[in-house]
């Protein structure tokens, strides 16, 4: 669980500091991305800072204008098509939440760099790996950039243990991979698995 840093020594300690930082919470579907992400926000607005969470506009799944965990915690969030939106919304925030970063164009890496270059707490949220086992999108250097990574695990049904990969269903109506390699409309297309049933079981 990420702990925000209260040493007096720490850059986030020092309020009257110029620069914020990136954190970043990855992994694969179901394991608790949406819920931390929102665990931080609820904070953050307890310690009354001023917040503002997106969305990518394309992911509409359970909701246009809210972010919803597969628990159904929620809070509201501004469907954004380009990175370029976030920076010009974001002026007024503290906090900048950014959930399903794996959709964005390569511009949020930018985006994220000047948020907190102008003394902002960046939280981004996205899937580390697509459903073939491959860096997805702009994560990779989302981490690369960050402060603070967090990988977050589901739990495999199979075995029990941590689940790292998204797997598509042998019996998935999912199309169109190529141009979205995670589809929307995810939990009947793909499940949460281990590293050993991701690579040795083929149904
Ligand atoms: P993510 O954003 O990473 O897709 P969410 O935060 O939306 O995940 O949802 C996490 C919740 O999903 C868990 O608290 C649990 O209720 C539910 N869930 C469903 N399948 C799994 C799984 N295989 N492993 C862990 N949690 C699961
Ligand atoms: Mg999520």
């Amino acid at each position: 669980m990420y702990i925000e840093n209260t040493s007096p020594e720490s850059p986030q300690y020092q309020k009257d500091t110029h620069f914020g930082w990136i954190e970043v919470i990855a992994g694969p579907m179901f394991s608790g991305k949406t819920e931390e992400l929102l665990r931080r926000f609820r904070r953050a607005e307890i310690a009354g800072l001023k917040t503002i969470l997106f969305k990518p506009k394309m992911d509409i799944r359970y909701s246009e204008t809210d972010i919803i965990s597969h628990n159904k915690s929620s809070l509201p969030a501004i469907p954004v098509a380009s990175s370029t939106e976030i920076l010009e919304l974001s002026e007024d925030a503290e906090v900048v939440g950014i959930d399903e970063c794996q959709f964005f164009d390569d511009g949020i890496i930018s985006v994220a760099n000047q948020l907190a270059n102008s003394g902002k707490r960046i939280i981004l949220a996205g899937l580390d790996m697509d459903y073939k086992g491959q860096p997805f999108g702009p994560m990779p250097n989302l981490m690369a950039i960050a402060e603070y990574v967090t990988k977050v695990h589901a739990i495999c049904r199979e075995t029990g243990g941590p689940a790292h990969y998204s797997k598509l269903k042998a019996n998935s109506i999912s199309t169109d991979k190529t141009l979205n390699p995670i589809q929307l409309g995810a939990e009947d297309s793909y499940e949460a698995v281990s590293r050993k049933l991701f690579y040795t079981k083929n149904e």
